[in-house]
């Protein structure tokens, strides 16, 4: 289908939107090629990510969503404001966002712009499912401060040789390729002394824990590097520019990851309605109903007008902390929501879906730290956006 037309959809947004959804809705008369994905949950984050996959693969033969990347890297042109589109058709179809998407939607645009090369060998293969990638930032002594990172790459002939741990790595335990930023400077060094690295998860000494969150799905993972050898082709932009790197990605945290969390939010909190439809809501809940609808269409104004500052290749800086901050809000607050309205339900209930939301809960409660705490991205905003004095050290 699509290499064919694909100029026309990427020259206009609505055509592209409205053959996706065409695409998407479910036949009347032949089989729905949907069917094994619409609406359908898994139980555990390994079965999850191999379903969705199953989706990107099958949009993938169709083109639809090579729509939004570069061609010399598999896709179809366009920008991020078709990706944009698909995630929103794919929830007005009933699927859901796949969660390997979520992270491509990180690593991707900075493969792309910095390891073209690499882009060209391993985007296609993401987007077309047959693998899922991590992003390696996070170590036990150091999160909010990246600039402490301590797992280091020292260069050998031809090679870096990484050695330490990563740890809160999101999808991390299915995960074939680690995105990494490694220390290959001195430790004194702090965010000069940082790079970028692409490491596969079969080399020899890497080894994966996965980490169970609180709904006991193992959504995240440890990462041990022991004596890894990795080429130095897989270096993502310059040796100890991997600071400059960061700070690229981080547009596409604070740009994309927001649009996907509205999308899906206003889709559950539909499906959270209609479960109630009917049925007495207690005294205030209305109302609550009513914030939680404004929290996600508010994130979603916001995110637009940065993914549109995006594809007009404006930087997007540290004002994108308010898009971190209210997706916390309107992820927390959404699933607040269903708890007190589904009531017992939401605790004892033993269907899917009450399952579901008592497990999309849990997750729920990390929305103010995964990514950049909400605390630290307050900070930000006072110190770089309104330029407020520095606090005094106590
Ligand atoms: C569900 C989930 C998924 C994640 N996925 C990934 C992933 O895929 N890849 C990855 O690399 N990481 C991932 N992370 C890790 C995440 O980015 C870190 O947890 C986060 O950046 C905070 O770092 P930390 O855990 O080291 O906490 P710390 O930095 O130790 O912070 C602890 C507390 O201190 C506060 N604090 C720290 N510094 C300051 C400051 N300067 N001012 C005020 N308060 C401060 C924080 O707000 C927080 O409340 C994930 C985390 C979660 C929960």
């Amino acid at each position: 289908m699509i290499p064919e037309t694909a100029a026309d959809l990427v020259a206009d947004h609505r055509a592209y939107a409205a053959a996706l959804r065409a695409h998407l809705a479910p036949p009347r008369q032949e089989a729905d090629r949907f069917a094994g994905w619409r609406g359908v949950r898994h139980r555990t984050t390994e079965e999850q990510c191999a379903a969705d996959a199953g989706l990107m693969g099958e949009l993938h033969a169709g083109g639809w969503n090579r729509v939004g990347w570069p061609a010399e890297a598999g896709g179809l042109g366009g920008d991020v404001r078709h990706r944009a589109v698909l995630y929103d058709e794919l929830i007005a179809a009933g699927l859901a966002i796949p969660l390997p998407s979520l992270v491509l939607e990180v690593l991707g645009p900075t493969l792309a712009r910095f390891a073209p090369a690499l882009a060209a060998e391993l985007l296609p293969r993401a987007l077309a499912g047959l693998e899922w990638w991590g992003q390696g930032f996070s170590e036990p002594e150091a999160g909010s401060d990246l600039a402490g990172l301590r797992c280091r790459a020292s260069r050998d002939g031809d090679a870096y040789v990484v050695s330490g741990q990563k740890l809160w790595t999101s999808l991390g335990a299915t995960a074939s390729r680690f995105i990494c930023l490694v220390r290959t400077g001195t430790v004194e060094s702090r965010h000069r002394g940082l790079s970028m690295i692409v490491i596969d998860r079969d080399s020899p000494g890497v080894s994966v824990r996965p980490v169970a969150i609180a709904s006991g799905r193992n959504e995240l993972a440890e990462i041990f590097f022991d004596d890894v050898r990795v080429s130095a082709d897989r270096l993502v932009g310059p040796e100890d520019g991997g600071w400059g790197v960061a700070m690229y990605l981080m547009q596409f945290e604070r740009s994309m990851y927001p649009w996907q969390v509205a999308a899906a939010g206003l889709g559950r909190l539909r499906d959270l309605v209609g479960t109630v439809r009917g049925s007495e809501v207690p005294d205030g809940l209305t109302t609550r109903i009513g914030e939680v609808y404004a929290d996600l269409v508010t994130l979603r104004a916001r995110s637009a007008q940065t993914i549109r500052r995006l594809a007009a290749g404006e930087p997007v800086g540290p004002e994108a902390a308010v898009d971190k901050i209210a997706t916390a809000r309107a992820e927390t607050g959404l699933h607040d929501l269903a708890r007190e309205l589904l009531g017992t339900d939401f605790v004892l209930g033993g269907s899917v879906r009450h399952e579901e939301w008592r497990e999309e809960w849990w997750y729920s409660r990390s929305a103010t730290i995964l990514g950049g705490s909400a605390e630290v991205q307050r900070t930000v905003l006072a110190d770089h956006v309104l330029r407020l004095p520095k606090e005094m050290a106590s």
